[in-house]
């Protein structure tokens, strides 16, 4: 009998996640789910030596070994987080072989959905794919929840016309197009290698426009381009986003691939606007691919938190986190 019991999630009509029994398929594997909690429990990689968050983790391949890993904190408030840690243990283990696994995670409280941040979305989408399950839960047991990768992916963008482009979001492209070509610093990215993610990004507020584009150095930690803008926001204080837009040049057939790392900063300067303003918003989210001679080849929306579904924020850390985080905003505003 294990401490643990199981539920699943799915995703409802409208797009929210409900929690659901296992599926009898899931529950063939409830061993798995068992293996990788209880390793996950008694890793002893984790050393958040500031946020003092301690997050276990776990992976369990079908063959070879279970892996331990855990978040390790350095420089300053700089983490490696358990699933890049994951990632990279299970690479030492087992090598790119391609095979099933489960992630197990120890941390907050029972019943708790996993939330992968939006850098570690990044590196398990191209790691380990789509399509792989994570379980969370308490060491001391409860309830354990089972979730599958694709609920923390989202790129069913709503499809615009690109005949007759709104003259306002029209000249915000061009601008984007224009400045972003201007600010980029990408001396190092392969040309052919993901070029729908070679994007440049513009933040309007009620009164400005800050474009971004990407930071690359040689030691590929880029900032990418919306963190570029927000940057700028931040400077000028005005973190009250209205809508975004993303361009990037491409035939129009796929949208530009915004990082989820880029889409949870995004995220977390809307959530100091909300903060400050006292109230939610979720602003539009254009994204367009242009040519050679920036004309526009493709368009969809999507907003602020519909492209990332079960969002790690500040939220997550409760009611008392927010207020102290609302207070701090409001103490640097000048
Ligand atoms: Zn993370």
């Amino acid at each position: 009998m294990s401490k643990w019991t199981f539920n699943a999630i799915q995703v409802r009509q409208d797009g929210q996640i409900e929690k659901v029994g296992l599926s009898p398929h899931q529950f063939t594997r409830i061993d798995k789910y068992i293996a990788a909690l209880e390793a996950a429990a008694s890793s002893t990689v984790a050393n958040p030596i500031f946020s003092q968050y301690f997050v276990r983790e776990s992976v369990v391949p079908v063959l070879g070994a279970i892996v331990p890993a855990g978040n390790i904190e350095y420089g300053l408030c700089q983490a490696l987080h358990g699933e890049e840690a994951i990632v990279a243990a299970y690479r030492s283990r087992c090598g790119r072989s391609t095979q099933d696994v489960v992630i197990g995670i120890i941390a907050g409280s029972p019943g708790n959905i996993a939330t992968p941040c939006g850098n570690c979305r990044d590196i398990l989408l191209d790691d380990l794919g789509t399509d792989f399950e994570i379980v969370s839960g308490v060491a001391d047991g409860g309830e354990a929840v089972v979730a599958n990768m694709s609920h923390f992916l989202f790129s069913k963008f709503k499809t615009l016309s690109t005949i007759e482009i709104h003259p306002d979001l029209d000249n915000m492209i061009k601008v984007t197009i224009h400045h972003g070509d201007l600010l980029v610093n990408d001396a190092f990215s392969p040309k052919n290698v993901h070029p729908e993610r070679k994007y440049h990004a513009l933040i309007a507020t009620k009164v400005e426009r800050f474009v971004g584009a990407h930071d690359v150095m040689c030691d590929y930690h880029p900032i990418y381009a919306l963190r570029d803008a927000i940057r700028q926001a931040r400077r000028k204080h005005d973190p009250f986003v209205q809508s975004v837009v993303i361009v990037s040049k491409g035939s129009g057939e796929k949208a530009p691939h915004v990082m989820y790392k880029d889409r949870q900063h995004l995220l977390s300067l809307n959530l100091q606007a909300e903060l400050l303003a006292k109230e939610e918003n979720d602003p539009p989210v254009f994204l367009a691919t242009y040519d050679d001679k920036h004309k526009v080849t493709g368009l969809w929306q999507t907003s602020v938190k519909q492209w990332l579904p079960l969002p790690f924020t500040s939220r997550n850390f409760g009611q008392e986190h927010i207020e102290l985080l609302t207070n701090y905003y409001k103490g640097i505003r000048r």
